[in-house]
C-alpha cells in the first residue's frame, strides 16, 4: 500500500471563526491573519493506492460556484486536484473510491463538475464509488440553517442521482481493509476520520477534528462546530490515544504542516514533531 499527498490548493477563512472562543492574541501566534482577519488554510487530500483499489479521501473545493461565492474564499496556490493526481501517476478515471469525511464544500466540491458546454453536472471520477454514511447524508441534504451555506446541493446530489453513492454503516466494521473509521459528531453529524495502518504507524486523516497544529490545545475548537462540547470530548479521547500510540496526524487544513505527532505534557496534549508524509 502506498499513500500519496494530494494538494488541491489553499483558501482563506476568518481566523476568529476557525478558533471559536479563543482570542486572536493567542491563535495568531500559530496562524497569522491578513488585514481582513483571514487565515490561509490548505485543502490537502490523501490518495491510498492498494492493489487494484485507488481510494481518494476528500477532494477539495472544486470550481463549480460563481465568482461571488469564490470571492469570499481567496483560492490560491499552484496545486490542483488534477495536477496532484497526475503527479502521483493517476487520472480521474483511475480512482475507484471517493471517501468523503463529510459533505462541507471544502471537502467534497471537487467530486462533481459542470459538463463542457451545457449546464448539466457530472461526476469528476466516472468509475468511482462515492462514500458517505446515511446519517450524515440526511444531515447534509436536509440542512439546519447554521450549516446550510456549507452543504451545497450541486456538490452533493449528483453522487446519488448518478447511482454512484454508497453508505458506510457505522454499526459495522469499516468496509475498507485499508483503514478503520473514527466517527465524530461535534463538527457535524457523523464525520468520518480514517485511521490507516501504514509503515508500522497509524496515519489519521484528521479532517475537521483537528484542522491544524494550531488547534491541538483542547479549547481551540472551531466556531463552525455544531456541538463544540462534544468536539472537546472527541478531541480529548482521540488525541490521548494519538499521543499514547504516536499516531501520525495528517492535517487536511494546515497550510504549513502536512503531518504531526502529539505528546503528553504537564499542560495537556501538545504538539510533538511536524514532518511531511514522505519522511515516514
Ligand atoms: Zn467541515
Amino acid at each position: 500500500m502506498k499513500l500519496h499527498v494530494i494538494d488541491t490548493g489553499f483558501f482563506k477563512l476568518d481566523g476568529g471563526a476557525m478558533f471559536g472562543v479563543v482570542p486572536k492574541t493567542l491563535w495568531q501566534r500559530t496562524n497569522p491573519a491578513d488585514d481582513n482577519n483571514l487565515c490561509t488554510w490548505a485543502m490537502r487530500c490523501l490518495l491510498i493506492e492498494d492493489g487494484n483499489r485507488l481510494i481518494l479521501i476528500d477532494n477539495g473545493i472544486g470550481d463549480k460556484q460563481d465568482a461571488r461565492f469564490f470571492s469570499h474564499y481567496y483560492l490560491h496556490g499552484d496545486a490542483t486536484l488534477e495536477k496532484s493526481l497526475r503527479a502521483a501517476g493517476f487520472s480521474f478515471a483511475d480512482v475507484t473510491d471517493v471517501f468523503l469525511t463529510h459533505l462541507h464544500f471544502d471537502h467534497c466540491g471537487g467530486g462533481v463538475r459542470y459538463k463542457d458546454g451545457n449546464g448539466a453536472l457530472e461526476l469528476v471520477f466516472p468509475n468511482a464509488t462515492y462514500w458517505s454514511n446515511e446519517d450524515h447524508w440526511k444531515w447534509a441534504t436536509e440542512p439546519n440553517a447554521r450549516e446550510k451555506a456549507s452543504f451545497l446541493k450541486e456538490n452533493i446530489l449528483p453522487m446519488q442521482e448518478s447511482g454512484h453513492l454508497k453508505y458506510v454503516q457505522p454499526s459495522q466494521p469499516s468496509p475498507f481493509s485499508q483503514f478503520d473509521i473514527f466517527y465524530a459528531d461535534g463538527h457535524t453529524d457523523k464525520m468520518m476520520v480514517p485511521v490507516i495502518p501504514y509503515k508500522g504507524r497509524k496515519v489519521a486523516f484528521m479532517a475537521d477534528l483537528l484542522p491544524s497544529t494550531g488547534h491541538i490545545p483542547l479549547p481551540y475548537v472551531m466556531g463552525y462546530d455544531t456541538r463544540p462540547l462534544l468536539t472537546l470530548d472527541e478531541k480529548a479521547r482521540f488525541l490521548q490515544q494519538a499521543a499514547d500510540e504516536q499516531y501520525v496526524l495528517y492535517l487536511e487544513h494546515d497550510s504549513v504542516n502536512e503531518c504531526c505527532t502529539v505528546q503528553h505534557t504537564e499542560k495537556g496534549i501538545r504538539l510533538g514533531e511536524t514532518f511531511s508524509l514522505n519522511e515516514l
